[in-house]
């Protein structure tokens, strides 16, 4: 039903052709969790056990959240979003019911993707959890009984975002666990290229816009900062048509917002 795919969070439309550089990745991905949450039988049936975690480790704004949401769509599965840090700024207690509730929520929608944002923050390594660290160590306690308590047959799936997969509790990823790591780098220039072009899809860009010198020029950009760029862009040719943005009595130019380009030239010199 509708409702049932829109239940969770910000569920927003993506798909795996909005994500761009990371086709590797996406094959991977695809294989481990698609597969499994499609065609159940067909593992059953091979004795193979779909993951039940998959930790996805990188630097921020490199597509992790966009991956887990992508496959969540493109399954049609029920998707349901929550953070590491807003779930140990609960009160006493309140950390696990949450969990649990989000766990009972998945099976009751299943087939359902979980997923958790920077579980680095619920799940430090527990030696290094002192006197103070009683939360964390609860939780991650939890978090290890709801995951063994899934049934291994793929149709809950948990996906786990972290930028510091080294800080993570080791018990978390054996086996049964989170034993499936996909690691999510910064894109290449040709990656890069490819993130542009899914940013400025729908955008009127000058006819000599050369996304592949813009791709060059931007090393170390991650995709969160290729959208920002594109968006920039953009709201420069606006405010090139229209210099004083009076938000009281807006001028629009319709005739002059109808030819208007994108030309990105403080990026393709
Ligand atoms: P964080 O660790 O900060 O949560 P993240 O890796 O989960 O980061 P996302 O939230 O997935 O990053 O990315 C932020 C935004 O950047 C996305 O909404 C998306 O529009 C854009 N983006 C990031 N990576 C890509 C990519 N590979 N292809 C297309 N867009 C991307």
């Amino acid at each position: 039903t509708v409702e049932k795919r829109t239940a969770g969070d910000r569920n927003e439309g993506v798909k795996y052709k909005d994500i761009g550089g990371l086709s590797g990745q996406l094959s991977r991905i695809r294989e481990m969790i698609e597969l499994p949450l499609r065609f159940p039988q067909a593992f059953l049936r091979l004795g193979v056990e779909p993951p039940k975690g998959v930790l996805l480790y990188g630097p921020p704004g490199t597509g992790k959240t966009v991956i887990a949401k992508a496959v969540a769509n493109e399954t049609e599965a029920w998707f349901t979003h929550i953070s590491g840090p807003e779930i140990i700024g609960k009160y006493y207690g309140e950390s696990e019911q949450r969990l649990r509730q989000v766990f009972e929520e998945a099976q009751a929608h299943a087939p359902s993707i979980i997923f958790i944002d920077e579980i680095d923050a619920i799940a430090p390594k527990r030696e290094e959890m002192g006197g103070e660290k009683q939360v964390e160590r609860r939780v991650v306690a939890q978090l290890l009984a709801l995951m063994d308590g899934l049934q291994a047959r793929g149709q809950i799936v948990v996906i786990a975002a972290t930028n510091l997969p080294n800080s993570i509790d080791p018990a978390l990823r054996r086996p049964g666990r989170f034993d499936r790591e996909v690691p999510v780098p910064i894109p290449d220039r040709k990656g890069r290229e490819e993130i542009l072009q899914i940013h400025t899809r729908g955008m009127p860009l000058a006819r000599d816009v050369d996304l592949s010198r813009i791709a060059e020029v931007t090393h170390g950009f991650v995709g969160a900062d290729l959208e920002v760029l594109a968006k920039e862009a953009a709201m420069a040719a606006l405010r090139g048509i229209m210099p004083s943005m009076d938000f009281e009595d807006p001028q629009v130019p319709y005739d002059r917002l109808r030819t208007m380009e994108i030309d990105m030239k403080n990026f393709s010199s």
